[in-house]
């Protein structure tokens, strides 16, 4: 809900951003001093281009800004591996990242892979099972490029959605003005299944292989040579990319087994460490994962009191395309935005 009082304060966090920037470029404050000290964060990455497309989604950074990013974590903090980040094995006096990426994008090989070559990084991908049933994409990444090329508005299952831009182009539903993701993101699977078709007959697939680098996911092929990269750790992101806190404790059960049997058949290795699709989960559902062998499972911020003592999870924090590097150590450093 708009509140006058979190615009001023989104303004006033934006005038610290400014702020930030200006004492960099003034050399009063030290970038590679930012996360000097103690400290520790896992940082998520999603879709890696060419340019650093933020009209899509706001999920993709370039690979020029990533390869930025990592030389200047490289030398000015330690980059661990997820399992040694969990365990606690790295220099305690020194700020530790461990470097995720979320959703198998066929780009992460592209890009990242030879850019963490270079630099002898470490970093864990978490993939879905979409090749395990025959998915060309995420719906995630099909509903914003479709958006993209699709007609201003859409029927989907009798209710009418229309495109607006705010940021992004995004269909919102007449009437309600409820945003067209989170309606599929909290219906069940078979709203989704009609939202592709749909689309798909309004013609909006038509020009997506222009858009490829945006949707493309890994294919097994790709994904076992990744996995046979001794810097690479595959971990498991669901069947397909639902929200499991909102589907029946079985039904959200079944999308980490699915995924983690597509995984490690694919790969030939374990899978334990485990990244919940938007970050939610359940209590009952860590139990689960746990108990199908998820040592390792991320949050992005926790969601319940005794997550903070539970060794089996973290928190994590996506990386931000709209804001200068400065301000994104900083905010690597505080935790938070
Ligand atoms: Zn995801």
């Amino acid at each position: 809900m708009f509140t006058w009082s979190s615009l001023s304060a989104k303004i006033a966090q934006r005038v610290s951003l400014w702020s930030n920037d200006a004492f960099f470029a003034l050399g009063w404050r030290q970038m590679r001093s930012v996360l000097s000290g103690p400290g520790q964060r896992i940082l998520v990455y999603h879709g890696l281009d060419q340019r650093g497309e933020t009209a899509l989604n706001g999920r993709f950074l370039s690979a020029a800004r990533f390869e930025e990013q990592v030389r200047f974590l490289s030398e000015n903090a330690q980059i661990v591996a997820l399992s040694d980040y969990f365990s606690g094995n790295f220099d305690q006096n020194q700020f530790a990242v461990a470097i995720t990426f979320d959703d198998g994008h066929r780009n992460n090989r592209q890009y990242a892979v030879p850019i963490l070559d270079k630099y002898a990084a470490p970093a864990t991908f978490f993939l879905t099972s979409a090749a395990g049933r025959g998915a060309e994409w995420l719906w995630m990444d099909f509903l914003d490029v479709a958006t993209r090329l699709a007609p201003a508005t859409i029927e989907i299952g009798g209710r009418q959605f229309t495109k607006k831009t705010w940021r992004h182009t995004q269909y919102f539903a007449d009437g309600n003005g409820r945003k067209l993701v989170d309606w599929a993101r909290y219906s069940p699977w078979s709203f989704v299944q009609a939202m592709e078709t749909a689309l798909l007959d309004a013609g909006a697939w038509s020009g997506a292989e222009h858009w490829a680098t945006y949707w493309q996911l890994l294919a097994p092929a790709e994904i076992r040579e990744m996995a046979a990269n001794p810097r690479v750790t595959i971990g498991a992101h669901g069947h397909t990319h639902q929200d499991l806190a909102y589907l029946s404790p079985e039904a959200a059960g079944l999308e980490l087994q699915h995924c983690k049997d597509f995984l490690e058949k694919t790969t030939g290795q374990p899978v334990s460490a485990l990244a919940y699709p938007f970050g939610t989960y359940t209590r009952q559902l860590v139990e689960t994962a746990a108990q199908m062998g998820f040592s390792q499972q991320l949050a992005l911020d926790f969601l319940f009191p005794e997550d903070h003592t539970d060794h089996r999870l973290r928190e994590r924090m996506c990386m931000n395309p709209f804001i200068s590097d400065g301000n994104q150590w900083l905010a690597v450093k505080k935790g938070q935005y």
